[in-house]
């Protein structure tokens, strides 16, 4: 066991100097042989359940926007209100995605009910983050697709049963909610491409800072490892990491559960990748000249 001290840094939030003695979520270093081993390359790939989720949550998305479209051009909206609708929808699904990925990497393990494999994944990438380039869409997305298959369907029909005028807004918002909650894993995985490696236009959006960027999502995978936990537009990362508003959080769970959030545990191995010399982000941004990454299954 080694020293358990808690970064935080805020004055008024004092984390104990010890964890509580039965309820640390994680007080030893866990050995090599628990933390998750590289993927098979047969993982990689896409299977028939997971296209036919990433299809029904991609159908789900289009009906809506559909559905929002259909209503300004009959006349029952002016355009105006979707577009406001998208917009702030896109914002917030960054702010989603943040602390969504800060819960999962920071709190439970595979055994987890219901997010025990989504906990595994996220905790998993740290150790093996290049494995996300080298995954099938499909097989990257279908986790998030099959959320917004089940959730957004009866959304929208509580939207549509609800009527008014606002409908064409709220159906914008939501399809774009999770069009961007489906889409973050994607945008993830370029934040993990070489550049030269990358879609046409995509370095341009992310410069731009309509996607996460190569260079800030970097961050995330470095040493202490609790910033930069957004992965749509990485727009509130700034405000979220400035204002340490997951250190606040993790004190708040910490002084009311006793449970302690991985990143608070520095030398955790778990969270280390596993070989820099071939990992896409942990290179940076400016790594594209010695960037021959492997290209088996991480
Ligand atoms: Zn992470
Ligand atoms: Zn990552």
């Amino acid at each position: 066991m080694y020293a358990l001290t808690p970064r935080c840094h805020l004055p008024p939030l004092r984390r104990p100097s010890s964890p509580a003695p039965c309820q640390a979520a994680t007080t030893t270093t866990p050995s090599l042989s628990t933390t998750p081993s590289r993927a098979a390359a047969d993982e990689l790939r896409s299977t028939w359940p997971q296209r036919a989720w990433t299809a029904a949550g991609s159908a789900a998305i289009l009906s809506s926007l559909g559905t929002s479209a259909s209503l300004v051009a009959s006349g029952a909206s002016p355009a105006a209100a979707p577009l406001a609708a998208a917009l702030a929808a896109y914002s917030l699904a960054d702010l989603a995605t943040g602390v969504y990925h800060w819960l999962v990497d920071n709190y439970g393990d595979a055994s987890t009910p219901l997010w025990g494999p989504q906990i595994a994944a996220f905790q998993g990438h740290h150790r093996y983050p290049s494995t996300i380039t080298l995954r099938d869409p499909c097989n990257n997305l279908h986790a998030l697709a099959r959320a917004v298959a089940l959730a957004l369907v009866p959304v929208d029909a509580a939207i549509s049963a609800a009527g008014g005028g606002g409908a064409a807004a709220a159906h914008a918002f939501a399809g774009t909610f999770a069009a961007c909650v489906v889409l973050s894993q994607q945008f993830h995985a370029w934040a993990h491409e070489k550049r030269r490696r990358l879609p046409p236009g995509v370095e341009a959006l992310q410069g731009a800072g309509v996607l996460v960027s190569r260079a800030q999502h970097a961050a995330h995978h470095r040493a202490p490892y609790d910033s930069n936990y957004c992965i749509v537009s990485g727009m509130w990362n700034g405000v979220l990491d400035r204002y340490r508003v997951f250190e606040v959080l993790e004190t708040v769970v910490y002084l009311r559960t006793g449970v302690r959030p991985r990143s608070w545990d520095e030398t955790d191995v778990s969270w280390m990748e596993v070989d820099t010399a071939v990992g896409a982000v942990a290179d940076g941004p400016d790594d594209d000249d010695n960037d021959d990454e492997a290209t088996g299954a991480r």
